[in-house]
């Protein structure tokens, strides 16, 4: 492994790969939201750090400390991680403090890779002195997703790198070089929804639950002309009422449901509409021919009413009521 095998960030990577050969502070905090690989990064770090020979791409991944590193079995390198998204515990602090200043057994270094986020305020104050005046071969790497929570004792002797958020490209990239047979429909999404964090693409493009509500928004939708005004205020209803906290992807999902409809009603029937899920296509042609009433102005007018809806949420409108007032005028449209 070299940092050029990981995607995106490259300033970062650049930064990296200079502090590896001369690192110019005993203590680097990584930093960034779940999901962004900070931890892949700390273990790439971490390896330049103990590799005989880096270069500007950071570890040669052929010397034996780059092979012991592969194998997990360099004592060069220490951790402090959760492995089972517990808190860290106050033992394996105080054991990794008396290891690491103890002479590196096969690298010119000794890195201690730290989770921060499974450390309380008492275990980061034990970090206080080795990161202090620690001896010259050793490089502390601390990961966090929340920098402010960071002791502030710790932050001022660390340099803070912080990890951005990546490009849909790159986001596109993880997905198919880490999940094989996946639909490009899917990985499309995800990248979408993702907010430029490939840990939320990941759990996104393998979550049934998501697609799930995919499905039943192109359903709510298609149902629309055809329950009663009850049953869109009180069962339909609550597709947003139960799904609160995916409200803003329901929106997002409503309009590219009502956009694929539109493109499926403007080709006509003898054309392939380019939609986003071929699945669709038979029932939104049934839709369409079911409901002549249904036109682009109607359609247009649907995707407004979504967006007004997005309005009134932002300021905080009832949720509830706003979600209703907007099913009704789209129900409204459609009955035209
Ligand atoms: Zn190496």
């Amino acid at each position: 492994m070299a940092f050029s095998d990981l995607t995106g960030q490259d300033k970062l990577k650049a930064r990296l790969a200079s502090e590896a050969r001369a690192p110019h502070v005993a203590s680097y905090i990584l930093s960034g939201p779940v999901g962004c690989g900070k931890k892949s990064f700390a273990n790439e770090f971490a390896q330049a750090l103990v590799c005989e020979n880096p270069s500007d791409d950071g570890a040669c991944g052929k010397c034996s400390c780059c092979k012991y590193m592969k194998e997990g079995t360099l004592p060069d390198v220490l951790r402090l991680e959760s492995s089972d998204g517990k808190q860290i515990k106050a033992e394996s602090v105080r054991d990794v403090i008396e290891d690491i200043i103890i002479s590196p057994q096969f690298s010119s270094r000794k890195v201690c890779i730290v989770d921060l986020d499974h450390m309380s305020e008492t275990l980061q104050n034990l970090l206080l002195k080795p990161t202090e005046d620690p001896p010259p071969f050793v490089v502390f790497i601390m990961t966090t997703s929340s920098y402010a929570s960071v002791i502030s004792t710790v932050r001022s002797r660390s340099v803070n790198l912080v990890l951005l958020p990546y490009s849909d490209e790159e986001i596109g990239k993880i997905l198919k070089d880490k999940l094989e047979d996946i639909e490009d429909a899917r990985i499309e999404e995800a990248v979408e929804f993702s907010s430029g964090n490939p840990g939320k693409a990941m759990s996104l493009a393998q979550d049934p639950v998501f697609s799930d509500l995919k499905d039943d928004v192109m359903d709510l939708i298609l149902a629309i002309p055809v329950v009663s005004y009850t049953n869109l205020l009180t069962e339909k209803l609550r597709l947003f009422t139960e799904n609160k906290d995916s409200i803003d992807d329901i929106l997002v999902l409503m309009v590219r449901a009502l956009e694929d409809i539109l493109k499926v009603k403007v080709s006509g029937a003898e054309l392939t509409a380019d939609i986003r899920y071929e699945s669709d296509l038979p029932r939104i042609r049934r839709f369409i021919s079911e409901h002549p009433s249904v036109t682009a102005g109607t359609i247009g007018k649907s995707v407004a009413a979504v967006e007004e809806l997005r309005s009134a949420l932002a300021v905080n409108a009832n949720l509830e009521a706003s979600c209703g007032a907007a099913l009704l005028k789209i129900k409204k449209e459609f009955d035209k």
